[in-house]
Formats: C-alpha cells, structure tokens, sequence
C-alpha cells in the first residue's frame, strides 16, 4: 500500500502571529499547485488563529504544538485539545522531546495526551526518539519502542489507524546531525515492526512514520528515498517559505 507522504513544519515558539500570517501568506502562495503530499504547521497556540484565516480553503493542516490531556479546567498556561478543534486545528505534536526535556513529560501522561487529541479528533503526531548516550549504548530500539508502547500501547487498532509517529533521535534536532538515510530507515522498519506485532499486518503497512531531526532542502531528499520514511516532521528548515517548500516538494529536486 503505498502511503501518502506527511511533510510537518513545527515552528516551536517562534514567529509572532503576525509574522505567521505573513509566513502562511507566503506559503499559500508558495504552494498552490501542491504536489501529492499533505503538509501541516505548528504554529505557536497564540498565533493559530491568524494562520488558519490565511490558510483558509487550503489542504494545508494547522496543528497545535501540544495539548493538555483534560477538556478544560484549572490548568493555567494549558490548551486542550477540545480548544485546538474548535479553532479549526486537525493535528497535534504529542511528546516532543523538547517537551519530554524541559517539562519532564513521559509515558501515562503521554498517553492520556494522545487519548485527549483523539478525543478530540485531532491526529496526534507521536514523537518519540534517543538521546546520544542511549544510541551510543546500542539502545536505540529499547528506548523508541518502550516509548512507543507506553504512549500509544493501548490504542485500539481502528484509533491508532488515526495516529502518525514521528522518529525523532534527540541527538538530530537541531544540531545540523542528521541521521543518515540508513539509520533512520533502520528504526522506521523497527517501528512498523512493532505496529505489525502488536496490531496488525494492515495496520503497520498504513502507519504513516515519519522523520524528524535536521531535515532541510539538501538532504530531504536522500530521506525520503527509505521505504519506510513516510514523510518528515521540520524544526529550523520550516522557518522560512522557501526552504520549507523545497522540502514539501522534494519529488521535484
Ligand atoms: C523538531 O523540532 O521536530 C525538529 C526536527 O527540529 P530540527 O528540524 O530543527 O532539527
């Protein structure tokens, strides 16, 4: 089955929503005769709005950058998922390791988060990758999979055909180090390996895996060629237009 590649720009806590807009203008333009790809942003929460009115009548998704796992509430600083829906979000960034880093968020409440973005009907896009240390221990698949199976281990096989995993190894983002074409499509495989052994045959050849960590123009390409590298989730290279077009349109390079 041949899957339908995903190419996500997570903007992180950059561009104001009024440099959002002006990003959203440029990318509308940019892509209006978009190839057979599905391509979604993040926008920070605060600049969602503008985004989505610039990109409004696009096939381009907007999505929130995280969640809370709770409808509403006492939960200051939060958005739940319910709130992304109603602005018009399709998707959310569960488990990035920036927040697994810096807000300390890891398996049940994971969990509870892509349970909330399903509950929501937002496609979670669950990222999950290794530290340095722990690939250079030869526990890259240890790490992935267990990350895997405690955020996502409890989906019935028709909510996970809802799901997109993104492989992020944590030494990638950021730094300029991308994985090499091999090392990433050796976790990809692991990871449709683990899908088709806990669910199914079907469900592991629809799952759409993509890779994150250091994608640009330049290298997107050489990515993309791996049999299972189903698409690509962009931190620094989705900042500007034109870069992050050159990799929505890496079948053309
Ligand atoms: C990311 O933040 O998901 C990411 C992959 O960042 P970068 O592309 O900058 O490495």
């Amino acid at each position: 089955m041949s899957r339908r590649p995903l190419m996500a720009g997570n903007w992180k806590m950059n561009l104001t929503p009024a440099e959002a807009a002006e990003f959203a203008r440029g990318l509308r333009g940019a892509l209006l005769d978009l190839p057979a790809v599905d391509v979604a942003v993040f926008p920070t929460s605060l600049a969602i709005p503008a985004v989505l009115n610039e990109l409004a009548n696009t096939d381009v998704v907007v999505g929130g950058q995280d969640l809370h796992a709770e409808v509403k509430g006492a939960y200051t600083g939060n958005v739940s998922g319910e709130m992304l829906k109603s602005a018009g979000c399709g998707m959310a960034l569960i488990g990035h390791s920036e927040r697994r880093a810096y807000e300390g968020e890891a398996g049940e409440q994971l969990a509870n988060k892509a349970k909330a973005a399903l509950r929501a009907g937002l496609t979670p896009i669950f990222c999950v990758g290794e530290s340095l240390d722990e690939r250079e221990s030869g526990r890259t698949l240890d790490i992935v999979l267990g990350q895997l199976a405690d955020g996502l281990g409890w989906l019935t096989e028709s909510a996970l055909g809802k799901v997109v995993i993104a492989y992020e190894p944590v030494w990638a983002i950021g730094t300029g180090k991308v994985a090499s074409p091999e090392q990433a499509q050796e976790v990809h495989a692991a990871i449709r390996a683990w899908v088709g052994n806990t669910w199914s045959a079907g469900a592991a050849r629809s799952m759409r895996i993509l890779y994150g960590g250091s994608v640009k123009p330049a290298n997107v390409a050489g990515i993309m060629t791996q049999p299972d590298v189903d698409g690509a989730l962009v931190g620094g290279a989705a900042l500007k237009v034109d870069s992050f077009e050159a990799i929505v349109r890496f079948q053309e390079s």
